[in-house]
């Protein structure tokens, strides 16, 4: 069942999200070759602490951490460790947080010192393909209308959309119906109207779809090891114009200094 949000709830949802947000970009603040992502990790549940807020994803099914790294060909859901990021290497990190008894769950995938050119247009279009398919979720519209705006965009670039995960519902609960692919038909699925919020979250692999999980039990990542990237942003339907709750602007100020 879709649950649907009052006002009040989805301005605690954002609440939730802008704390996510600024968590990713104290992160971003230390993002460079030699660190370990452990050492991220309780930066930013650290930070998450200091705002009366609760780690999200820890103990969630049992992850053991605050934030999910996925270096290179990690897809999603990678444990923090202390192996070292590289030159090169580009890490997706998501991150939640539960305040006020509401989640907010946003990722972004960064650069580590200089990435080569083709990884950085990978993460460009995949951000593009998130603000396309965000264009779709105003009233009237319907699910696969989200994910056809970013199957199209990814793919006329010879990227693939990965399958086997996809984005959600959120509220008082991570994961909500409905499910929000990133493939899709126009016209198809659960249509959209107000009070819902969805986090949308294209991954997309340079390479092939097909993703393989890890030993670990957690790790998701590409079968043929090219990367892949991963954005998201929490939005709630609204006529006309979706209403996007998470932001990056903390994090691109990081970023771009
Ligand atoms: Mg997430
Ligand atoms: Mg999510």
């Amino acid at each position: 069942m879709i649950q649907y949000k009052t006002n009040d709830e989805i301005e605690l949802i954002r609440e939730s999200s802008l704390l996510v947000g600024k968590t990713l970009a104290e992160v971003a603040k230390l993002i460079k070759p030699g660190i370990d992502t452990i050492k991220l990790d309780k930066i930013a549940e650290e930070f998450i602490r200091d705002h009366n807020a609760i780690p999200g994803f820890k103990g969630y099914s049992g992850f053991p951490n605050t934030l999910c790294m996925s270096v290179n060909e990690q897809v999603v859901h990678g444990i923090p460790s202390k192996k070292k990021l590289k030159d090169g290497d580009i890490v997706s990190i998501d991150c939640g947080v539960v305040l006020n008894g509401f989640y907010g769950d946003s990722a972004y995938t960064f650069e580590v010192g200089e990435v080569k050119e083709e990884v950085k247009l990978l993460l460009q279009r995949t951000k593009e393909s998130l603000y396309k398919g965000i264009e779709m979720a105003i009233t009237g519209k319907r699910i696969g209308d989200i994910g056809y705006e970013i199957q199209t965009h990814t793919e006329q670039f010879g990227y693939s959309v990965v399958r086997d995960l996809v984005g959600h519902g959120l509220g008082r609960n991570l994961h909500e119906k409905p499910e929000v692919p990133n493939y899709g038909k126009r016209g198809v699925g659960v249509k959209l109207k107000e009070g819902m919020v969805l986090a949308i979250e294209p991954m997309i692999n340079l390479g092939v779809k097909d993703v393989i999980q890890e030993k670990d039990g957690w790790t998701i990542r590409t079968t043929d090891r090219l990367p892949s990237a991963h954005f998201e942003h929490d939005v709630a339907i609204r006529s006309g114009k979706a209403e996007i709750l998470s932001t990056f602007k903390y994090i691109e100020k990081v970023i771009n200094k």
